[in-house]
This record gives structure tokens, sequence and C-alpha cells, in this order.
């Protein structure tokens, strides 16, 4: 993602919050943010209720520090993606961080479907582990810790859907790798955050929309957690192989 779209004048207000908070964190030697954030949850949720460990997260997004998780606004499309699958569906999350959108596809997805979640940093994988046992679900999630490219290779397939919520410039040559390894079928839709202006993965956009392999339409939606940031949820649903 080139730097320049963090300088976007909309971002300055959520960048200088940031750019303060990370400068306290590390002057302070804090943890890694998921991991303060798994530890709020462990305070404040009910063991066993997913509802109140989304509601942690959100309470300590908002009055603590910004995560980047799906959260409440964009999180209902997800949701609703989820609840167009077949029972039993399987699904393949590419960006773990907190477990946040975990726990909501679990929420929304009927048994015995369940979650394989790639996370390339140990840190988050501890931390949606974590979230996910609280909240119920750790017997639907299977968290891979490693690279996308290292860790997609190794999957089987196919998945109804895929989420893609990792680094945006990772997008098309993942989706790439998903079809090279046959792990999407006809019919799989494919979800990617952050398609809006700020954040675009242009790249990706395009291949979507030109390759004639799938069906894809924009969403509208806002950053998370700053509703007055527009951005954008990419909905594609693959035709096949040989799709013209
Ligand atoms: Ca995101």
């Amino acid at each position: 993602m080139l730097p320049w779209r963090f300088l976007h004048p909309r971002m300055w207000a959520f960048n200088a919050r940031n750019t303060f908070h990370t400068l306290i964190d590390t002057l302070q030697g804090a943890p890694p943010r998921a991991l303060r954030a798994r530890d709020y949850v462990a305070r404040h949720a009910t063991p066993g209720d997913a509802d109140s460990v989304l509601a942690a997260l959100d309470r300590y997004a908002i009055e603590e520090r910004w995560l980047m998780s799906v959260g409440p606004e964009k999180g209902p499309l997800l949701s609703e993606m989820i609840g167009r699958l077949p029972d039993g569906a399987r699904v393949l999350e590419l960006g773990a961080y907190c477990g946040y959108s975990a726990i909501m596809i679990c929420q929304r997805l009927a048994p015995p479907g369940n979650l394989v979640s790639v996370e390339v940093s140990s840190q988050n994988a501890e931390a949606t582990r974590d979230n996910v046992a609280a909240a119920g679900f750790a017997d639907r999630v299977d968290v891979r810790v490693g690279s996308s490219s290292d860790e997609i290779p190794k999957l089987q397939g196919p998945f109804d859907l895929v989420f893609l919520d990792h680094w945006k410039d990772l997008y098309k040559t993942d989706l790439q790798l998903l079809e090279k390894h046959g792990l999407l079928r006809p019919g799989s839709i494919v979800v990617a955050d952050n398609t809006g202006d700020l954040f675009s993965p242009h790249a990706y956009v395009d291949y979507v929309r030109t390759c004639g392999r799938y069906d894809s339409e924009s969403r509208e939606a806002s950053i998370e957690y700053y509703s007055h940031l527009p951005d954008a949820v990419e909905v594609s649903v693959y035709r096949g192989p040989d799709a013209p």
C-alpha cells in the first residue's frame, strides 16, 4: 500500500490519533495492541458469549486503541454473505488480527461449517485463538500462522467463501494463488475489505472486474470505527476457471 494514501486530508484526524497512541505505547514499552485487546476481552466479556466478546472489542477500539477489525458497521455485510452459504460450508480468512471477523463468521455459519484463518503475526494469531475461545468457537476455527503465500498452497479446498482482510497489496496475487491451487469452486464468494479510495487495492479490483472469472460488485461502507471515512467492500462470485 502506498504511504501517501495516509496523507489524504480525510485521514488526518485518524492519523493524528493513531500516531499519538502508537508513540505513547512505544515510549511505555506496551505489549502489542492485539494482545492488549485480548486482555481487555478477558477482563470484560462473558465467556461463551460471542456478542459480549465483540462488544468488548468494539469498546476497546473506540475508547482505548483503534483496531483494524471489520467492526460493527461492515460486519453485517460479512454476516449477510455467510448467511448465503450452504450448511457445512467452509470459509477461509486471510488476516485474522484479533479474531473479530472470525467470531462474526462463526456466529452466522451453520454447523458443521468451519473457518480456516491465516495470520502472519504470531501475536495476532494468539489473540485470535484466545478471543475465539472466549466466544465459544474454539472447535470451529483453525488458525494457521504464516504468510498467505506460504500457507495457501498447503490448504485443502474448495472454500465456499473467502474473506480477504490482510495486506491490501497481496489481494490480487493471493486470489490468483487460490485459483491456481483449486481452492475456489464455481459459486464461491470472495469478500474483500477496504477496497474504497483511501486504501484501494486497484490491481485487485481491476482484476476481479475484468478477468471474466468473477461477477463482482462494490458495496459502500466506511472505515472501521470511523463512520465519516468512506470505504468499500468488493463482493465477487467465482464463475470458474474456464469462464470467458
Ligand atoms: Ca479491514
